[in-house]
């Protein structure tokens, strides 16, 4: 797996904006992912990182400017993961 692309992400050290706290519900979360997708309209490996999260497929978190229900039903294999952490903290 080539994670290389991730050392040019926008959103390095920011998984509190881009994965939703227990709980979180209604316009906090919707507020929470709209920020998170301003950071992805700018990254530089924007389509690098959505192929990646419906590739494997990701179920967690904001990836490549799509929430995770805007993800599903797109590609992968359906397999349930737990929450991954991902981007070195740089
Ligand atoms: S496109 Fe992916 S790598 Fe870039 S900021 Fe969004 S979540 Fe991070």
């Amino acid at each position: 797996m080539n994670w290389e692309w991730q050392q040019q992400a926008a959103c390095i050290g920011q998984d509190l904006l881009f994965f939703h706290p227990d709980g979180e519900r209604g316009r906090h979360r919707r507020a929470r992912q709209l920020s998170a997708k301003a950071v992805c309209d700018r990254c530089p490996v924007r389509r690098q990182c959505r192929e990646h999260a419906v590739r494997f497929p990701e179920h967690y978190g904001t990836w490549g400017g799509l929430a995770e229900e805007e993800r599903d039903g797109i590609g992968g294999s359906g397999r349930p993961f737990g929450r991954r952490v991902r981007r070195a903290s740089v």
